[in-house]
């Protein structure tokens, strides 16, 4: 027996239909907004780090797996993507034509040597979008906008939005010669982190997690206060495009994130859960104004958000979100006797080629051993076939649920599964409400619109 490395968790079995769930969603959301995938390496070189996530961040300083390879070069695993997603903007040269913005998604896990708590781990999912080469705040909301459909379409409903500006180059100086006078009189007394940051980046003191620290954060002074007109002025834009599409929001001035890149707007998404347990931001993300040139990019800015699937999974989970998304078994093919398993093998195929999920025995079990299995598996039909079906090219088709049995011809067992998919699934168009379904409305009959059970059973 192995253990897993610490932090790090098997995601398998239903737990690994959540993730997939999960991650098709926040994908369909991002295509929608006309972004496209990017799958780049889980290692690059370390210093593509240090430039870009900075040299002040905890990431930096204390959390990357950064090794050695044997060739002696320095290797880290990537601790978040942005900076992999514009360096691989950049080598694959897709700023040379300056068709901006552009747009990249991705999937995929990151490594952080973190404290293991809950919604913490080492080895952890993101989503996340970066959009490039736009200066336009108008961007920025667009992204927030974005993220906040991705939870909208997991349905979680009440998030809290919390957002900030950190200012543009000129008002982050000003603002940062305001906090070192202020701290330097309180820097004796604060925890060893918040003195590095002093030094490092002043700025991440505002974010300490210390009880104590934060008592003196509260009378430090407030960005609103050193913005430039043109930093205040961009700031407005973006939250008068969240109030023109109802999206809540708290300014929060203590907000500025982990990541030294931000500059302008960051944000962050919170949600409570029923347990009450704190799992830390769903995801979060900011503008970046220097990132791009610091990745041997143009002088362009950007702006992007992540997610951790992780704790949309935990939280949905929580909600027993899943439970109504339980894919069940179309039926289970049960063969009685060795000689009607080939026959029992090309109806599964058949029918699997139709788009039913469909088990089959085909180990000659007993027939109380098969609809066991059947049980075990949530099958909604139990698909009977002994030597008078072969000869007559019937089956016995069980409901399970409802325990009737007929026997009908082969022809038919589509049509009869399909029915019953139709019903539960609401996912055609005549008689159900349309209303429950998103796929309904527009169009009036089967035939006009792709939608049925036997073209694209979804
Ligand atoms: P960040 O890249 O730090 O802005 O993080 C973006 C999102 O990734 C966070 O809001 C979390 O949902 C998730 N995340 C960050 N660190 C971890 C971790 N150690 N374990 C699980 N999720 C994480």
């Amino acid at each position: 027996m192995f253990n897993q490395v610490k932090g790090t968790h098997d995601i398998i079995l239903n737990d690994a239909e959540k993730y997939t769930f999960v991650e098709q969603n926040l994908v369909a959301v991002a295509q929608t907004f006309g972004y496209k995938e990017f799958r780049t390496p889980i290692m690059e070189y370390t210093e593509l780090f240090n430039r870009s996530v900075g040299d002040s961040s905890d990431i930096v300083r204390k959390e990357m797996y950064t090794f050695e390879d044997k060739g002696g070069r320095s290797i880290t695993l990537r601790p978040e993507l942005t900076a992999c997603v514009i360096r691989s903007m950049v080598n694959n040269k897709l700023f040379v034509n300056q068709d901006y913005p552009v747009k990249g998604y991705y999937v995929g896990p990151c490594f952080r040597y973190e404290r293991p708590q809950a919604g913490r781990y080492r080895q952890f999912n993101q989503f996340g979008i970066e959009c490039v080469g736009s200066d336009s705040p108008l961007r920025d909301a667009e992204v927030i906008l974005l993220g906040y459909q991705c939870l909208a379409n997991l349905h979680f409903y009440g998030v809290t939005l919390k957002i900030n500006t950190l200012g543009d180059e000129e008002s982050r100086n000003a603002y940062r010669k305001a906090l070192k006078e202020y701290f330097a009189k309180h820097i004796d007394i604060m925890c060893n982190d918040c003195k590095a940051r002093y030094e490092l980046n002043v700025l991440r003191i505002l974010d300490c997690k210390s009880p104590e620290d934060q008592e003196i954060v509260k009378g430090a002074p407030k960005i609103k206060d050193y913005l430039t007109p043109k930093a205040k002025e961009d700031f407005e834009k973006v939250l008068k495009v969240l109030d023109d599409n109802q999206i809540p929001y708290t300014v929060d001035e203590s907000l500025v994130r982990g990541l030294d890149y931000y500059s302008n707007v960051v944000f962050e998404f919170h949600y409570s859960t029923p347990s009450g347990t704190d799992y830390g931001a769903l995801g979060g993300g900011g503008h970046y104004h220097s990132l791009v040139k610091e990745c041997g990019g143009p002088d362009i800015p950007g702006v992007g958000l992540a997610f951790g699937i992780e704790r949309l999974v935990t939280i949905l989970d929580e909600y027993n979100a899943f439970e109504e998304f339980k894919p069940a078994l179309d039926a289970y093919i049960m063969p009685i006797g060795e000689a009607q398993i080939e026959y029992g093998i090309q109806l599964a195929n058949s029918l699997r080629g139709e788009g039913f999920m469909i088990e089959i025995c085909l180990e000659n079990k007993g027939m109380s051993q098969m609809f066991k299995k059947a049980q075990r598996r949530n099958a909604k039909y139990a698909i009977i076939i002994g030597e008078d079906e072969v000869k007559n090219g019937t089956v016995n088709l069980k409901d399970l649920e409802k325990a009737e049995q007929v026997t009908i011809s082969i022809d038919e067992l589509s049509d009869k599964l399909g029915e019953q998919y139709h019903e539960e699934h609401h996912c055609c168009c005549h008689d159900h409400n349309e209303e429950e379904h998103h796929c309904c409305h527009e169009h009036d009959d089967e035939e006009e619109h792709e939608c049925c059970y036997k073209k694209n059973r979804k």
